[in-house]
This record gives C-alpha cells, sequence and structure tokens, in this order.
C-alpha cells in the first residue's frame, strides 16, 4: 500500500478519497486553487499545495503543475477523483513518465472508451449488445439526415466526444432534424472542440441502468447495477440499487456484457458500463444496449458502496498499488437497497438555474451517509459544480430506503443559498418513483408539479418572527428567555419578496402567542421542541448571518424587513425615525441641530444579524436623538426626531390627475 498519494480534485470527492486514505493509513496531498485555501478538502489533508487561480485551467487541470507538487511532497500515486483530469489520457501517460502511479486505468483504455463512436464500434466487435445507430466518419448533413431516416424516429445526435448530457438533440422527425444537428454541433464545438456526432435510435420509455466494473488489467468484476433513471437534461438526479424490477436473467446478462466489455479493454481499477434499457415491456435480457463507459470512478459510487459492503476507493488504492482484484465474483452478493440524492445549489423555480452564496448555516442529518466538500460559513462558488452534498441512505427494503430518504431530506438545514432540497423531497414522495415506475422521462413530465418552491404556512411564519425577534434562544424549557422582551411587540420580516408583520405577545418564559394576519398562534417552548396550538413540532429555529430560517420538513428562509418598506408605511413626510425592528443601535450619525436631505444616513441598526441603515424620509433638521451607540430597541422604538417641516404646506387635497380633470 502506498504511504503517501496526492488527490488532484477538490469539494466532496477529494474528502471522500481522504477519508478512505485515512482508514487505511495513507497520508494525504491536497490541491487546490486560491479561492479554495481554506476549503474542507485542504483541512483535511495532510499537506497542502496551492496550484493557482480560481479557473480550472489556472489550477486543477494543470497537469505538469500538479506532478509537480506530487513529487515535492513526495506522494507516490495521484487519485484524480471524477472530472478535471480524470479522464485525461495525456495526463495518465505523463504521470507515469513522472515516476509515479495514476490510481485508474491505462492511458489506452480511456483512449478506447474516450470517443461514443469508437467506443461503440469496439464493442460491437467484442459482443457488447450497442445502440442501434450510425456511428460512422461522414459527417455530410444530407448523409447524417438519410441516416436519421434509416435507423428511424425519434433519433437521438449525440457529440462522439460528449459528456454531462452535453451535445445531445432528441430528433422528432425530419422536418427537426437539421437545426438540431447544428445546434447539437455547436454546443459539441464549445464545451469538447469537437463537432462530430452519432445517430442513435431514440429508445422508447428509456431507463438508464449501468453496471459498476472493477478490474485488475486482465480480469474484471462487476459489482451489480445501479438506475440513474431519475434524470434531467440527460444529468442524474437520485440514483438507486439494485434497478427496480430487476431479474436475475436481466442481471446476469448486463453483467456479463459489462465485464465483457471492461475486460476487452484490459481495464483496470473502478469504472462503469452504462446502459439504455427499453423498459416498455419490463426488463427483458434482449432490451439493453451499451451507451458508453465511465473510465473513473462515478459520482453515484456510493450507493454501490452500500449495497456491496464494498469501499470502492480502497479498492482502487489496493490495486494501483500492485495487489491482485480484491474479490471474485462468486464473493460479492447485495444487501438491502440504497438511494443517493445530490444536493445543489439551484433555482428550481428559475429553471435550475445555478446559484452560489455562503453557507451561512448547514447541518445535515445523522442517520445518512453525506458526501460533502462544504462546512456552514463555506462558499459555494461560481468557479465550481454547485453541488452542496450527497445524500445516501440504505435499508433492508426498497420502500424502507426511500422512506428514509424521505426523512433525511426534511432534515437537511441550508441556508445562504436556495437549494433543490425541496425538489428532491417531492421526488422521493412521487408516487411513480414510490411504486417503482421510473424512466428517463418522468422529470420533464412532472417538473411542472416538483419544482414549486414551498410556502410557509402562518405557524412558520410566526415561529420565524420569534426567531427575528430574538425570542428563540434561551436556556431548556424557558429559564433563559428574555425577560425583558416587551409584553407586546411588533414585528417585521421579509418572505421573498412578502413582507410580513406579526404581532408577539410574551405571555411567560418561552410562551408566545403570535399573530399572523387573521391567524393567532400559541406557541411554547417545551421538552426542547417548539410546541404550536397545542402539538409538538420537529420545527427549529435558527438565526444566522443571512436572515432567520425555519426548519420544519421543509427550509424557509426568511429575512428582515426592508426598511424602506416600513419609512414608506410611516409617510415619506415623517418626522420621525423608528427602528424596523428589535435591535442594537451600532452607529448615530447626526446630533441635534444637524441639517440633513432625503435619504442621509442617520444610523445602523444591527438586527437578525445584519445591519440596517436607517435614513431620513424627508429633507429636514435634526431635533432630537433619543438612543446612543450600543442602546437595545424594541420593533416601532422612535430613535431620531425631525424638526416640524417649515416649508408651506404645498399639497392640496386633489391629486395630480384629479386636478387636472
Ligand atoms: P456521473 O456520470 O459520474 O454521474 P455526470 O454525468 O453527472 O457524472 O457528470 C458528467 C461529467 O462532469 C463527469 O465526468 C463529472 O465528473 C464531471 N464533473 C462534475 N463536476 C465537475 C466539476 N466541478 N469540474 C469538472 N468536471 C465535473
Ligand atoms: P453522457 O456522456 O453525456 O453521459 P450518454 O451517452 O451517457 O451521454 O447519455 C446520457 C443520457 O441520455 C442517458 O443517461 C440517457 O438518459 C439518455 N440517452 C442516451 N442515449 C439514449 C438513447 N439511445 N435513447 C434514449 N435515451 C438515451
Ligand atoms: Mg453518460
Amino acid at each position: 500500500m502506498f504511504e503517501r498519494i496526492l488527490i488532484a480534485n477538490r469539494g466532496e470527492i477529494a474528502c471522500r478519497v481522504i477519508d478512505t486514505c485515512r482508514r487505511l493509513g495513507v497520508q494525504t496531498v491536497a490541491v487546490h486553487s486560491d479561492v479554495d485555501a481554506g476549503a474542507r478538502h485542504v483541512a483535511m489533508a495532510d499537506m497542502a499545495v496551492n496550484l493557482g487561480g480560481a479557473a480550472p485551467r489556472d489550477s486543477y487541470l494543470r497537469g505538469e503543475a500538479i506532478i509537480a507538487a506530487a513529487r515535492a511532497t513526495g506522494a507516490e500515486a495521484i487519485h484524480p477523483g471524477y472530472g478535471f483530469l480524470s479522464e485525461n489520457p495525456d495526463f495518465v501517460e505523463a504521470v507515469a513518465a513522472a515516476g509515479l502511479v495514476f490510481i485508474g486505468p491505462s492511458a489506452a483504455a480511456i483512449r478506447a472508451m474516450g470517443l461514443k463512436d469508437a467506443a461503440k464500434a469496439l464493442m460491437a466487435e467484442a459482443g457488447v449488445p450497442v445502440v442501434p445507430g450510425y456511428q460512422g466518419a461522414d459527417q455530410d448533413p444530407a448523409r447524417l439526415a438519410a441516416e436519421a431516416e434509416a435507423i428511424g424516429y425519434p433519433v437521438l445526435i449525440k457529440a462522439v466526444a460528449g459528456g454531462g448530457g452535453k451535445g445531445m438533440r432528441r430528433v422528432e422527425g425530419p422536418e427537426g432534424f437539421a437545426g438540431a444537428l447544428e445546434a447539437a454541433r455547436a454546443e459539441a464545438r464549445g464545451a469538447f472542440g469537437n463537432d462530430h456526432v452519432l445517430l442513435e435510435k431514440y429508445v422508447a420509455t428509456p431507463r438508464h441502468i449501468e453496471l459498476q466494473v472493477f478490474g485488475d488489467g486482465a480480469r474484471a468484476v462487476h459489482l451489480f447495477e445501479r438506475d440513474c433513471s431519475l434524470q434531467r437534461r440527460h444529468q442524474k438526479v437520485i440514483e438507486e440499487a439494485p434497478a427496480p424490477g430487476m431479474t436475475p436473467e436481466m442481471r446476469a446478462a448486463m453483467g456479463a456484457a459489462a465485464v465483457r466489455a471492461a475486460e476487452a479493454i484490459g481495464y483496470a481499477g473502478a469504472g462503469t458500463v452504462e446502459f439504455i434499457v427499453d423498459a416498455s415491456d419490463g426488463l427483458r435480457p434482449d432490451r439493453f444496449w451499451f451507451m458508453e463507459m465511465n473510465t473513473r470512478l462515478q459520482v453515484e459510487h456510493p450507493v454501490t458502496e452500500a449495497v456491496t459492503g464494498v469501499d470502492l476507493v480502497a479498492w482502487q488504492l489496493r490495486v494501483a498499488s500492485g495487489e491482485p482484484l480484491p474479490a471474485r465474483q462468486e464473493d460479492l452478493s447485495l444487501r438491502g437497497h440504497a438511494f443517493e440524492a445530490r444536493l445543489y445549489a439551484e433555482d428550481v423555480p428559475k429553471g435550475f438555474l445555478p446559484a452560489t452564496g455562503r453557507l451561512t448555516h448547514l447541518a445535515f442529518p445523522a442517520d445518512a451517509r453525506i458526501e460533502t466538500g462544504v462546512r456552514a460559513g463555506d462558499e459555494i462558488s461560481p468557479w465550481y459544480d454547485p453541488m452542496i452534498a450527497k445524500l445516501v441512505v440504505h435499508g433492508p427494503t426498497r420502500q424502507s430506503a426511500l422512506r428514509k430518504l424521505d426523512r433525511v431530506l426534511a432534515g437537511c438545514e441550508v441556508a445562504g443559498s436556495v437549494t433543490n432540497l425541496a425538489f428532491l423531497r417531492a421526488l422521493a414522495r412521487h408516487g411513480g418513483f414510490f411504486a417503482g415506475e421510473v424512466d428517463t422521462g418522468l422529470i420533464d413530465r412532472e417538473v411542472e408539479t416538483l419544482s414549486p418552491a414551498p410556502v410557509p404556512c402562518s405557524r412558520a411564519r410566526a415561529l420565524a418572527a420569534l426567531g427575528a425577534a430574538g425570542l428563540h434562544e434561551g436556556g431548556p424549557d424557558g429559564a433563559g428567555f428574555t425577560l425583558w422582551a416587551p409584553l407586546v411587540q411588533a414585528q417585521g420580516l421579509r418572505f421573498g419578496e412578502a413582507e410580513i408583520e406579526a404581532r408577539i405577545e410574551t405571555r411567560g418564559a418561552g410562551s408566545f402567542r403570535v399573530g399572523i394576519g387573521e391567524a393567532t398562534h400559541e406557541i411554547t417552548r417545551r421538552g426542547g421542541a417548539w410546541w404550536v396550538d397545542g402539538a409538538p413540532t420537529p420545527a427549529r429555529i435558527v438565526v444566522h448571518a443571512a436572515g432567520v430560517s425555519v426548519f420544519w420538513g421543509n427550509n424557509y428562509h426568511f429575512t428582515a424587513p426592508d426598511p424602506l418598506h416600513r419609512a414608506g408605511a410611516a409617510g415619506p413626510g415623517a418626522g420621525h425615525v423608528e427602528a424596523p425592528m428589535p435591535g442594537l443601535v451600532k452607529a448615530v450619525f447626526v446630533a441635534p441641530g444637524d441639517t440633513v436631505a432625503q435619504g442621509a444616513r442617520l444610523a445602523i441598526l444591527e438586527a437578525m444579524k445584519m445591519e440596517h441603515t436607517l435614513t431620513a424620509g424627508r429633507d429636514g433638521v435634526v431635533s432630537e436623538v433619543l438612543v446612543a451607540e450600543g442602546a437595545q430597541v424594541s420593533a416601532g422604538a422612535p430613535l431620531i426626531l425631525l424638526a416640524p417641516d417649515e416649508t408651506p404646506n404645498e399639497r392640496t387635497d386633489e391629486s395630480p390627475e384629479e386636478a387636472a380633470e
């Protein structure tokens, strides 16, 4: 076994590799970009080397710098993770030329599978069923259109160099072919610098079922299948193992084909053979076809680990350090069922727009395997993949594991960025998915019902108001609840664009009556839980740097009310400035006698851990300053008074429009 390895990656996969290294007593060297200097993977590793700028080409894609870092730190081998340089055969050769070990397949094996057209031809030769289609060198549009006709619509145009669902277009009929071809080629040119395409029959009721394989360069075994049919834009969202409805015959046929594929290219290490399955008539051994092979550790490998008990990274290290294949096929078996959900910083209602932000609060439930590269306070930056974590659950049956996934999703707390948590939860509760009726079109068909952002009920809003008022803290069962709280106070806050006005009546330690619009809720803190209207809830109130969050099945994030909104309510000519919410006066910029213009800064109030600038509602002269810096004030407290307006009152009782009539 190696003494020390370098991990040429970042984020959750770098952390995941380090986890296994620690268990095996292997020292680790992290590499990072400038913006990742404080990242979790750097903190976890024994040593770290800065590679340069944030853009991947200035850091994580700098093969020569990575090899130099390995040599300088005495690392014997390089683990590439996934993405970045993991499937770059030139890098693999450079690693070997430097006298280091690449933890993965040979450059030749990667090249053999690197382009989809050549890979399909090779697989067909090895007796692996491939998707019917055209993968010829002639790329003339007229020839391609004729081939599409011969295959029969619908067809799928695929970039031969494609990956991550890019450069792919489904075409329904001949009229759409030329346009789709142009679009696929342009996307492929931009993403891969190669605009060659192949054509495939678009499989009906398609399911994506892939086989985990593992080789030692001569022999290979498979570690059963993963079903990755829950996809959006050809990208995986939730994966599971085993595949729902899998039969022993189908598994044997697919496993044998996958092993044949791996052995045909002398595969060493962990790899995945992806198949497309026509599930229009259930799973049938004559209806699966090779799509591509991913010559690396896959994002979703933990579901296989959960059902086989194998640590695939440990196997990678063992085989790369010269040990034989750790198991024979007959030693491997399946146990229970596992799911993985990919938690992303993305705005689902806005068309799954990738999001960024500092994770002001982050907590995960204990009863799941959480693979993450970030901690509370870390930033999801625009430079890299916006994945926050992978949530992996295991249970004795599919239904128990799926229920567990639902519970785990309900228990995730992420603030500071929008996430796809609610979308994942809606999927986990989807009836068809629960019944195992999956195909790659499920999400597209149901996207309208899966996407809406959940809206907090008045009970959740009432809890948020307590947090905004600073009444959520204190010792167990209210002992430390703020006794100085006013008996009745108004509390404003916002949910998205909506302004919320709450009326909080403190009735005793940890006991409140909160009015939200027409509704009134009795809220008490008992036994460490929030009781609402006489019933205990699992709700949690967390105040953090970006506002107040209520975690109650869903994540509801509230922010401080817009001070301008309140100023507006007080009227533009208001002669005083009041505290829009309870808080601490951080600064006062004016003294009696000062002349101020409308919009001038008068004071700063710190509330909900954010600073709010209070400004003058009109031009005037300060007559009184009622607070000093450091004062704690309640909502609605007058802070600064302006002298009565001296200018003659120009307003009439008529609005200008009325006057014009
Ligand atoms: P997988 O097939 O392993 O589930 P996907 O198909 O979802 O992976 O992703 C497509 C490709 O994009 C994979 O090679 C994945 O490793 C790569 N990728 C994901 N995140 C990043 C990243 N931050 N930088 C570069 N490549 C990435
Ligand atoms: P990538 O390299 O981008 O992962 P793949 O060839 O693996 O490309 O295809 C990505 C996804 O597109 C598959 O998981 C599947 O959902 C869909 N797909 C690919 N080929 C077909 C096909 N012939 N018929 C139907 N769906 C397909
Ligand atoms: Mg693929």
